[in-house]
């Protein structure tokens, strides 16, 4: 045990001896097959990995984690129900994670301070929440005509985007991991039909992030509306349309009674990512092992939710389309040509004005050149042949 680690140093001597007998009894059972121990049945093998292999049973973590989404939100919230008792299963009961709506904590737009400062734990959201932070973030969420869900989560997982985006958050104390992907969103429920790039022109639209700003490029006004707000400003004409996220939400939001259109593709969200982020000091301080547990379960709560969205948005797409006056429509070719030039003009004007973004474009850009080269050759090849 010279390696085990106790923080309760400040123990009587006895006390401390029987804390320490306890707890080479707990770590001895858990060496004999427990989830927690290395797989490592060699004594010699054990003693030299002794680190990771003992566990302080009585140190117990009590985390709060706040979202960006109403409280039982569709996926979002069960992922999240999910993700809390897998930690607790996982570190057998030694870790347990409250999990909150947006404002039953936190307010959503303060969310990213309390998790820095470490006023909670752990937060739930998307990082192009938090481009009042730093505009790089939004790189790591979606970008218009960007990546899809395989092509972002590759980019980020293993494509040199995760050591930026620790290091873009990192200036914030906080760690992230990716916690989901809507998959491609939809483009959204409008009252007036867009036809041309003219019918952009004025148009007042619910639409956040870069997808906003190339809107406005195109003579539109994106507006800022909060989710509980949408379905009252889209019904009382303050807007003239809203994107929100795919059939599964739109339809829970109701916005198919009241929109004469729903337009696809979601050219502004080919694929966004969902994130936890961790207050830094917080995740340090934690055993590596529930580190590792963290880690172990944001990715497979981030693949359930993924799966969830691909299962759920045809099912309701088929319910929207036999219960909604609102016709289907997709956005004129000419239409998305411009709005991808005008994000290309977007992107550049940002990376020119913001050291980090233009660092973490630089690699999405490469990125995008590889992903897309093979995209050409195979998926595109493939859904071509599908829709035939
Ligand atoms: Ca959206």
């Amino acid at each position: 045990m010279k390696n085990y680690k106790t923080p309760n140093t400040n123990l009587p001597t006895n006390s401390r001896r029987d804390f320490l007998n306890k707890a080479a009894a707990v770590s001895a059972v858990m060496a004999s097959g427990s989830l927690i121990t290395s797989a490592c049945g060699n004594a010699e093998e054990t003693s030299k990995q002794d680190k990771g292999t003992s566990v302080d049973m009585s140190q117990t973590y009590e985390w709060s984690l706040s979202t960006s989404w109403p409280p039982n939100f569709p996926v979002f919230g069960e992922g999240l129900s999910m993700f809390a008792k897998l930690i607790e299963e996982m570190s057998a009961g030694r870790m347990k994670i409250k999990v909150f709506g947006a404002g039953e904590k936190v307010p959503q737009p303060e969310l990213f301070d309390a998790v820095s400062n470490g006023v909670i734990e752990m937060g739930h959201g998307a990082s192009y929440y938090w481009a009042g932070k730093s505009k790089a973030l939004q790189l790591f969420a979606s970008v218009p005509f960007g990546l899809n869900a395989q092509q972002i989560t590759s980019w980020v997982n293993n494509g040199g985007g995760y050591e930026l985006w620790k290091e873009i958050y990192g200036k914030f104390n906080i760690v992230p991991f990716i916690g989901g992907n809507t998959g491609v969103q939809m483009g959204g429920w409008f009252n007036k039909e867009i036809n041309s790039v003219e019918d952009l022109k004025g148009l007042k639209m619910r639409i956040p992030g870069l997808g906003g700003a190339v809107l406005a490029k195109a003579g539109g006004t994106a507006v800022s509306v909060a989710g509980g707000e949408i379905y009252t400003n889209l019904e009382r004409g303050v807007i003239d349309a809203t994107e929100w996220i795919g059939p599964y939400h739109d339809y829970k939001l109701g916005l198919y009674k009241i929109a004469k259109y729903y337009y696809s593709p979601g050219w502004h969200e080919p694929g966004t990512i969902l994130d936890f982020i961790v207050n830094k000091q917080k995740y340090e301080a934690l055993p590596t092992d529930l580190q590792a547990i963290i880690r172990a379960a944001t990715a497979q709560t981030s693949t359930w939710i993924f799966s969830e969205f691909e299962v759920k948005n045809n099912q309701f797409l088929e319910k929207i389309k036999a219960e909604s006056k609102a016709e289907l429509r997709q956005f004129p070719d000419e239409v998305l040509a411009d709005l991808r030039t005008k994000t290309q003009e977007v992107l550049q004007e940002q990376a020119q004005n913001d050291p980090d973004f233009q660092k973490v474009y630089e690699s999405f850009l490469a990125f995008q050149k590889d992903a897309s080269a093979w995209a050409e050759l195979t998926e595109k090849r493939f859904y071509n042949q599908l829709q035939s």
